[in-house]
């Protein structure tokens, strides 16, 4: 008596016939169509040096500088070194220092060639352009070292804040590191010329603070 039990026992027997026969098919098929192949033939030639990759300096992205940071004056000046202060105080902004230093130090104005705000009497990360970099002078921001070097041949540069009690902002940070790739765009300045004040050859300072990450800011550069 057949009834639905030895039916599906009697379907499935014949699925695995058909799956069996399946497989021998495939297994026949893949070896007409592999077993002629010729297996490619890898060599090596022991003499032959490769070259090792040569990897060529990344070109740095163009960048949008703005305008009144190129010279006004076409000096000649040769600039061949940076130096980073930072002011010691919690505000200020260019205006403010070129009053002191004219009033306290009787300079001309202020020492610095760039000024970057903290957000307190500037927006934070504003690079101001100081009359002594538009008129291409000597700053008044280094002094000390032998001949007057740093005030002749750097560019000085001052954030606002005090790095002893605080870090540089990151948009202070991003506004240096743009104006540093600017100034070695025009100038060829290495990166081994970037000082911070108390390490300018010369000098003797804590300025721009103990804070100030110099390691950082190296690595932010596009150079
Ligand atoms: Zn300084």
């Amino acid at each position: 008596m057949i009834n639905s039990k030895s039916i599906a026992h009697l379907w499935q027997s014949l699925s695995s016939i058909k799956l069996a026969a399946a497989c021998i098919c495939l297994f026949i098929l893949s070896g007409c169509i592999y077993t002629d192949e010729p297996m490619p033939k890898i060599t090596y030639d022991y003499n032959t040096q490769v070259a090792s990759p040569k990897f060529s300096k990344p070109i740095p992205k163009p960048q949008n500088f703005p305008a009144d940071w190129k010279r006004h004056v076409k000096s000649g000046k040769k600039w061949t070194a940076i130096v980073i202060h930072h002011s010691g105080t919690k505000n200020g902004n260019s205006a403010i220092f070129d009053k002191w230093h004219r009033e306290g130090n009787h300079w001309e104005g202020v020492g610095y060639d760039f000024v970057i705000g903290n957000g307190t009497d500037s927006r934070d990360g504003k690079v101001e352009v100081t009359f002594r970099w538009r008129k291409q002078k000597t700053g008044a921001h280094c002094g000390g070292t032998p001949g007057n070097w740093a005030n002749r041949e750097a560019v000085g540069i001052c954030l606002v804040g005090n790095f002893n009690n605080t870090v540089p902002s990151s948009q202070q940070m991003q506004s240096l590191a743009a104006l540093i790739n600017f100034l070695h765009s025009d100038y060829g300045i290495p990166k081994n010329r970037i000082y911070g004040h108390g390490t300018t050859p010369g000098c003797n300072t804590d300025c721009p603070g103990r804070n100030f990450p110099m390691a950082k800011l190296k690595s932010m550069l596009n150079f």
